[in-house]
């Protein structure tokens, strides 16, 4: 069984009896989602215009840049060098107080043959590199240095899908910065001090995630609703930002349950991040209790009566080495305008049996439908198709 097939889910089932039940699946089967990604894609965006999580990751941070900016998210890591390259030894730096990390950070700005580089602190051992040129267009399409999945050299940063000239001239002044901080890092006294003191070093910045700010329709042009997000994650708040959508954070769940209740918006999002951060530990009575806790806390929302959707922005193993994973995930739906199937319990394996079947791209259209606000698809209100009646008036 799965964590949510063992899990006793009371509630979660009475929901499932009065809904349209099946399965989504955020991207392709077999393909896994950030929870960035896979939100941009369930609130209607194309895969295509995604700007990248470093983008979003400093938009939740508040941190400052322009569209002319390119951003990497990246950490203070510890590599020894041997003669095939960098051995990394820890991809976050243990230990590192935000003290040293300022210091370690203003050794490192600088500019590469015109290409100017700054490093920005996030928390504990994460930070920003931006980079801006007057004299260089500045190429998002690039791989990353940070492997990800340890232990490994870090990784020459290289274009990544194009054979555009100015991705190779970016990557090549990144691999030149990288080398020439390792050079500054290695040599502060912040670290010889570390050093001394038999801690870990802080002598490499791994990169990756680069993108570029690029104007996105808000959620109200791409999905016709006002909508409010209500999370408890800089990263939701950062994809709320991007798209304007109305943030709100909580500290317990039960209390977001009320928000959700409260708020006017015509589509309120809930998220919770406890299942997948359950399922990251690898245990799953772990997940099973986060479930049956939510359960319990999602009680007052039986007596909403608009279109109440239950599903999940991405599947997240609790056993096996990934970190989520690329399954469908369950969903259903109870609505007035929703057609009511045999399904009688809420999981993967009974969802499936039910009839729907949906992707993160098709989430809003069904959304749309199912709150009575689609229109024909020949309809040509606008400069866009549209799946949404129009609630704005285009004057002649
Ligand atoms: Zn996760």
């Amino acid at each position: 069984m799965t964590p949510l097939e063992y899990a006793s889910t009371p509630n979660l089932d009475e929901l499932a009896k009065m809904s349209a039940c099946g399965l989504m699946t955020p991207l392709q089967e077999g393909v896994s989602l950030g929870t960035d990604l896979a939100h941009y894609l369930l609130f209607g965006y194309a895969l295509e215009t995604y700007p990248n999580r470093a983008v979003i990751d400093a938009i939740g941070e508040a941190i400052k840049f322009d569209e002319k900016t390119l951003i990497l998210r990246a950490s203070f890591a510890y590599v020894e060098e041997d003669d095939l390259g960098y051995m990394i030894q820890s991809r976050f730096t243990d230990g590192l107080t935000d003290v040293e990390i300022k210091q370690l950070i203003e050794s490192i700005d600088c500019e590469v043959n015109g290409y100017r580089f700054r490093c920005v602190h996030s928390y504990d051992s994460h930070c920003f590199v931006l980079v801006e040129s007057e004299a260089h267009a500045l190429s998002s399409a690039l791989s990353d240095s940070d492997p990800f999945y340890a232990p490994q050299y870090v990784m020459r940063v290289e274009p990544f899908e194009t054979e555009l000239d100015e991705a190779y001239q970016t990557a090549k002044a990144i691999n030149t910065f990288l080398k020439r901080t390792h050079g500054v890092l290695s040599s502060h006294r912040i670290n010889l001090n570390r050093q001394t003191r038999g801690h870990e070093l802080g002598n490499f910045i791994l990169t990756k995630w680069a993108g570029k700010w690029t104007k996105c329709p808000t959620f109200f042009e791409q999905n016709g609703m006002r909508g409010t997000l209500i999370g408890k994650s800089k990263l939701l708040k950062g994809v709320s930002d991007y798209m304007g959508l109305t943030y709100q954070g909580y500290e317990t769940f039960e209390q977001a349950v009320e928000m959700a209740l409260a708020c006017d918006s015509d589509y309120v999002h809930l998220h919770t991040k406890a299942p997948d951060e359950a399922s990251h530990k690898k245990d799953p009575f772990l997940k099973v209790k986060a479930i049956e806790a939510i359960d319990k806390q999602i009680k007052p929302l039986l007596g909403f009566d608009g279109l109440l959707v239950v599903t999940a922005d991405h599947s997240t193993p609790c056993s096996g080495e990934m970190i989520h994973s690329g399954e469908s995930v369950p969903f259903m739906a109870r609505g007035k305008y929703v057609r009511r199937d045999r399904v009688r319990a809420f999981n993967e394996m009974d969802c499936g049996q039910g009839g729907l079947r949906l992707t993160g791209s098709s989430f809003m259209k069904y959304i749309q439908n199912a709150t009575d606000r689609g229109q024909l698809y020949h309809l040509r209100t606008g400069r866009k198709r549209r799946n949404f009646r129009s609630v704005e008036v285009n004057r002649p």
